[in-house]
């Protein structure tokens, strides 16, 4: 009773809210919380043949568990693809992607502006295993084009991307990809599966940091990787059973439940992002407000045509330095100074000093980031407040 039937077609919120739910012996309304390392068999037979893989049970969570597989399989509900594997974080579900599939003489193309721990991952981790790397303008087709090798495997991007907001063509890097014989991956947490679902654009794999919308609430990491069966097959499962990137039960339930509020929590977000954005640009000291669900974004049609709606984060330049930053940093009281994002709670950050802190400065000018740029996630409290801590701190300055 109240599982869903997997031959039917249900709506989103149905899907957020019972998909991938199990109930055991005892009906629970919520989902079990199976805190369990291992599992005991009735007997050898059994054990025997769980591990051949005949019978369908559960051996170690390692391998697998029943609370994890509920959220697995919500979320592979939810963005409508085949399967999806859970990761204790966002950069364990990254990491996992490339390295599970990816061999010494490949080659990767990755759009340069993204989150720090990715742009480490491709441009670090990757050539140490003789793995190259190029990192390209993701905003421009012909540079991706222009990029691929015959030994090219993936093609990886975020949008919209941290913390410049730009907007990469999803259905366009899609078509490179696939004339390519290489892999799209795409980063999709900034817009999470409620505002674009990347595989129906042509992405072949879809990698989630749970612990931003997801989770939403400031409380555990987390990590998805959405794929298809045979990439699970040939390449991610024996992966990760074997080096053990596995998101503990404990979080996946945390994950699970807030799976339900998804829809409600994020488009609650976008509509107090948008006002704030709005607002931010008729305030003083603020000379560029970069967000993509504005007119002036200059990627707005695009965004349009891939998200539903603008989404939660909203990046501003302050026309001075870092000076300027700090000072106007220190004077909210409201929001929070964090480099987390997502959050019910809005939270504040100077990129070129924290998340972007390790790119050279000429790095970051290429991507945009100046000293005066501030990253605001915005979250859930009435966004009059977030504006009015905005213009009270700007007025300070
Ligand atoms: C946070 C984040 C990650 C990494 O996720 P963790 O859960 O912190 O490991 C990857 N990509 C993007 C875009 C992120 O915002």
């Amino acid at each position: 009773m109240g599982e869903l039937d997997p031959a039917r077609k249900y709506g989103l919120k149905t899907r957020l809210v019972r998909g991938g739910l199990k109930r055991s012996a005892n009906g629970e309304t919520s989902e079990a919380l199976y805190l369990t390392s291992g599992f005991a068999y009735d007997d050898p037979e059994t054990a025997e043949a769980r591990f051949k893989g005949e019978d369908p049970g559960y051996t170690y969570s390692r391998f697998a568990n029943p609370t994890v597989a509920m959220f697995e399989e919500r979320i592979a509900m939810i963005e409508g693809a085949p399967v999806a594997r859970a990761t204790a974080t966002g950069m364990a579900a990254v990491t996992t992607t490339m390295l599970c599939h990816l061999r010494q003489g490949d080659h990767v193309v990755a759009a340069r502006a993204m989150f720090g721990g990715c742009r480490y991952v491709i441009e670090d981790v990757l050539p140490r295993y003789g793995i190259e790397s190029t990192l390209v303008d993701g905003v421009s087709l012909d540079a991706w084009a222009a990029a691929i090798r015959p030994n090219t495997k993936v093609l990886f991007l975020e949008t919209p991307a941290n913390p410049t907001l730009e907007v990469i063509d999803l259905k366009g890097v899609a078509a490179i990809a696939r004339k390519a014989g290489a892999r799209l991956i795409v980063d999709n947490v900034f817009a999470t599966p409620i505002l674009q679902r990347p595989m129906e654009f042509g992405a072949d794999i879809v990698i989630y940091s749970a612990t931003k919308h997801i989770d939403g609430q400031g409380r555990c990491l987390g990590g998805v990787i959405l794929c298809d069966r045979k990439f699970l097959e040939d390449h991610l499962q024996s992966f990760m059973r074997n080096t053990g990137p596995t998101l503990s039960p404990f979080n996946a339930w945390v994950m699970t439940k807030a799976l339900e509020t998804l829809d409600l929590r994020v488009r609650a977000m976008c509509e107090h992002a948008a006002a704030v954005a709005d607002a931010l640009a008729r305030l003083p000291k603020v000379a560029r407000v970069l967000y993509p669900g504005r007119a002036d974004h200059p990627q707005a049609a695009l965004a349009r045509a891939q998200m539903t709606l603008g989404g939660s984060l909203v990046s501003f330049h302050l026309d001075g330095g870092k000076d300027m930053a700090f000072r106007f940093a220190r004077a909210l009281r409201l929001i929070d100074i964090s480099n987390n994002l997502g959050d019910a709670k809005s939270l504040i950050t100077h990129p070129a000093t924290t998340t972007h802190f390790r790119l050279t400065p000429e790095a970051r000018q290429e991507l945009g980031i100046t000293d005066g740029m501030m990253r605001l996630s915005v979250g859930l409290e009435d966004p009059g407040d977030l504006i009015d801590d905005l213009a009270q701190a700007l007025k300070a300055l």
